[in-house]
């Protein structure tokens, strides 16, 4: 068996340069020419993980498939690769200064001082190598957070310089840097990108090649003098400019060569250019549907990031329907009983956000009650099922106070209440009920046909769930729970068969939507929009 590879990607210059999606990009090329890849994270916050950040502060909370909260740069490993990643493919500093700390009060440490070096960095060491070790991948790619120059980052960047050290040729470093235009000089800067490659060199990393983002074409010479000053070689100076999609980005590191090269660092055989057949099937249908669909997505955060996996999920949804998906942030604190039919009536479909807390859950509730009373194709997740089941229970079953009560804890109609597992939690990181859990969907329902099988397996993220002494009077009116965990009997699915499709999930389908495997729920919801659109 051969020696699996370690490829670090680094950032300088700025953050948001698309360290994810080059290191997705990197994994696709290599999964393209028939290696066994996984993608890591390691972030240099003290949150033992993003769970109980604010989207505000770091976008969507991303979940495994074996219940860990994570970075949303995982999403995109899955998206792009479609392989599954774990709660060992996200490790944050407070993770790794929890287990330092465990280990030291067991007395693992033998009475020594407990020191950043080489403690906490033989800690990340390990945690760098573990996956390869335990699945003998053939290549690891591991992402760290932040950027070059962050005093929080210091330990992963010593780690990654002794792995460099101590994996030899099996290992190689990939900066990511941005190469700003200043238009009044009409001139393109190559300054910040030697400046922060100073730093990594500082610190003792050299890195192998060079990525370099930027809005206008490198030329020849200017790669040549980045080269030259950073020493890296040439042909290992790779640009990367924008694109209209995330999509392209695989397809375009290939025309630059960026596996090739990094296959050469590795001093492996290049062998044969894969096509990315499948990719750029999806690409091009992508480029022709140009007939747009509109779906408003009502939430509270007015924030791309918040909801990237629902985001993405669509897109990919409208690509496989022939169509382009626009999505339209409808603000669910500014909702009300006026202007719902002016900010909805113009959408196509609706999707009702999830969520956590009061804030702007009237707002979700008025859109769920136009949505039903309209007909029009809207999908509930998480808390937005969860106010679908709310807003029928006041309006269809006549109960004024029905609500969650994460909500109101004292509503004579909880509707949607607690879990009992969840009652005596009082620790609220990384407690709720996480990750993939099966579904039994009832024979002849709209969604059993949707996924056309009988049981399902999706990932989770929430507290609160459909109180099963409502059942049978919901079902009776109309709203009937058509997906169930076989296990505890837990609700995962509502839906109002009368109406053109008014689907709520429990789960979160989206975090499973992939590029080549868009997930079936989104499919048809955008379907039923286009349905909806045409026949107005
Ligand atoms: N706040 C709700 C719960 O905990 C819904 C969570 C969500 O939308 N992810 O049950």
């Amino acid at each position: 068996m051969s020696e699996t590879k370690y490829i670090f990607v680094t950032g300088g210059v700025a953050s948001s340069l698309g360290k994810g999606i080059i290191s997705s990009s990197i994994g696709k090329l290599l999964q393209a020419r028939g290696f066994n890849i996984t993608i890591q994270k390691f972030d240099p916050y003290i949150n033992i993980d993003p769970g109980t950040l604010n989207p505000y502060e770091h976008g969507e909370c991303y979940v495994t498939d074996d219940g860990q909260e994570t970075d949303l740069d995982l999403g995109h490993y899955e998206r792009f690769t479609g392989i599954q990643t774990t709660r060992n493919n996200n490790v944050t500093t407070g993770r790794i200064y929890q287990s330092v700390i465990e280990k030291e009060r067991r007395g693992d440490y033998l009475g020594k001082t407990i020191q950043v070096i080489p403690h906490i960095t033989d800690e990340i060491k390990r945690d760098m190598l573990y996956l390869g070790k335990k699945h003998h991948y053939d290549f690891v790619i591991t992402e760290v957070g932040g950027t070059v120059g962050d005093i929080e980052s210091l330990p992963f960047l010593e780690a990654i310089r002794q792995l460099k050290w101590d994996l030899g040729k099996n290992a190689v470093c990939v900066h990511l840097a941005y190469v700003p235009y200043l238009a009044a000089a009409k001139e393109l800067k190559t300054k910040p990108t030697q400046h922060s490659v100073k730093e990594l060199q500082s610190l003792g990393i050299q890195p192998d090649i060079l990525v370099l983002r930027a809005e206008h074409e490198l030329n020849a010479g200017l790669r040549k003098k980045v080269a030259n000053f950073c020493n890296v070689a040439p042909d290992a100076v790779i640009q990367s400019l924008d694109e209209p999609t995330i999509y392209e980005v695989p397809v375009r590191m290939q025309q630059e060569k960026l596996d090739v090269v990094i296959l050469q660092k590795l001093e492996m055989p290049v062998g044969e250019t894969p096509g990315l057949g499948p990719w750029r099937s999806f690409l091009e249908r992508r480029h022709k549907a140009t007939e747009i669909i509109n779906i408003g997505l009502v939430g509270k955060y007015d924030l791309q990031d918040a909801y990237k996996s629902i985001l993405e999920a669509l897109s990919q949804a409208g690509t496989y329907n022939d169509y382009k998906v626009k999505t339209h942030f409808v603000n669910s604190e500014k909702l009300n009983e006026e202007n719902v039919a002016c900010e909805l009536e113009s959408m196509d479909g609706v999707v009702i956000c999830p969520g956590f807390g009061q804030r702007g859950i009237e707002g979700k509730l008025i859109a769920a009650k136009y949505c039903r009373e309209q007909n029009k194709p809207t999908f509930g997740i998480c808390l937005g099922m969860q106010m679908m089941v709310i807003e029928f229970g006041r309006n269809v079953l006549g109960y004024a106070d029905a609500n969650s009560i994460e909500m109101d804890s004292k509503t004579t109609n909880n509707v949607i209440d607690i879990m009992e597992d969840q009652k005596n939690i009082t620790n609220m990181g990384g407690t709720m009920r996480l990750g993939g859990y099966e579904c039994q969907l009832r024979e002849n329902s709209k969604v059993r046909g949707i996924y056309g099988k009988e049981t399902i397996r999706e990932r989770h993220r929430h507290r609160y769930e459909f109180n099963n002494d409502y059942r049978e009077e919901y079902e009776r009116n109309g709203m009937e729970c058509v997906g169930t965990n076989p296990d505890c009997d837990l609700v995962e699915i509502v839906e109002i068969p009368t109406l053109k499709w008014y689907i709520g999930t429990q789960f979160h389908p989206e975090y499973s939507s992939t590029v080549l495997h868009p997930h079936p729920l989104f499919l048809d919801f955008v379907k039923a929009a286009i349905e909806n659109k045409n026949n107005r």
